[in-house]
């Protein structure tokens, strides 16, 4: 007894996530098949990630996503986290100055905004494979998504809980010779949490803007899943068309980064199937509309969402 109180919470925290108890999951094909198994959701209908394809997506004129606070720093402190699975970067929200980013816009609901939660990286070990949607046939060696809750819900693990809880912002990124002087400052923090299930507390000179493409008008929208257990189906993806370039040596960082056992990498989810649902794309140029929406179309009424989803 006299031993247990000297342990502290956190790192009680650390042997429990590593021992692969109840939020245990691995990447193998062999065992993302069992994650239905402890989560039922992770069979469901409103699975991602997906397969996208431009020529199938539907073109419509949508509203631009708003990004506030993204082309600032984001507050510090920040947590910079290998939780064996990906590594994340989330604020500290008891000990932030400043405001988070929230986004609002494009197809999410009137009056509805969503705040940043954290961000995370899917990555491959070889350069043919990482990103967890694939484009036109293409998968990326990297996918970054930006996690916001729906800020009607006080919290995250609330927000699972409603359908329109969680927006996702997707961006892919492809292998240039030259570093990306914008995320630097994000890489260069890497070898300090390589360890599995190691947490820093950090002060680093990044806005979201800097982990995106500077085109933002284009991008593809569908409605999915977390693509992680709990696979909760409450997610609203918003995926930017235009990749955002990283060298080799940078996604290299990346793959010196440990899960417990050996290279952290290779942790995308397999495709799921599409199903009835819909992929849309925001076209601004009514040419390339899909032919039967017209200008005066109901259906670009945006305040009635009610269809996107049929
Ligand atoms: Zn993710």
């Amino acid at each position: 007894m006299h031993i247990l109180r000297v342990i502290s919470p956190a790192w009680l925290i650390l042997v429990l996530d590593s021992c692969n108890g109840i939020n245990g999951f691995g990447y193998s094909k062999k065992e993302q098949h069992l994650w239905p198994q402890k989560y039922d959701v992770c069979a469901g209908k409103l699975q991602s990630p997906v397969a996208i394809s431009t020529s199938k997506a539907i073109a419509l004129p949508l509203p631009a996503l708003e990004m506030v606070g993204y082309h600032d720093f984001l507050p510090t402190p920040q947590i910079l986290m290998n939780n064996g699975k990906t590594v994340k970067l989330t604020t500290d929200k008891t000990a932030i100055h400043g405001r988070l980013p929230y986004i609002f816009g494009a197809i999410l609901q009137r009056n509805q905004q969503y705040e940043m939660e954290e961000l995370h990286f899917h990555w491959g070990i070889k350069n043919n494979r990482g990103a967890e949607h694939v484009l036109n046939g293409v998968r990326y060696p990297m996918e970054m998504h930006i996690v916001h809750r729906n800020m009607a819900y006080s919290n995250f693990s609330h927000a699972l809980r409603h359908e329109d809880g969680v927006v996702v912002v997707a961006t892919l990124f492809q292998l240039q010779d030259e570093d990306n002087e914008l995320v630097r400052s994000l890489i260069s923090e890497l070898p300090d949490v390589q360890w599995a299930h190691t947490k820093l507390s950090v002060n680093i000179s990044l806005a979201l803007a800097f982990l995106i493409p500077s085109n933002t008008d284009i991008f593809y929208t569908y409605k999915g899943s977390l693509t992680t257990p709990p696979c909760s189906e409450v997610v609203t993806w918003i995926i930017f068309a235009v990749p955002v370039p990283l060298s080799f040596r940078q996604v290299n960082t990346f793959r010196k980064l440990s899960n417990g056992e050996e290279i952290l990498g290779d942790n995308f989810r397999l495709l799921q199937d599409i199903g009835q649902r819909k992929i849309y794309i925001r076209r601004l140029d009514p040419s390339l509309w899909t032919k039967d929406i017209k200008r005066d179309d109901s259906r670009l009424k945006f305040a009635n969402l009610s269809w996107f989803w049929s």
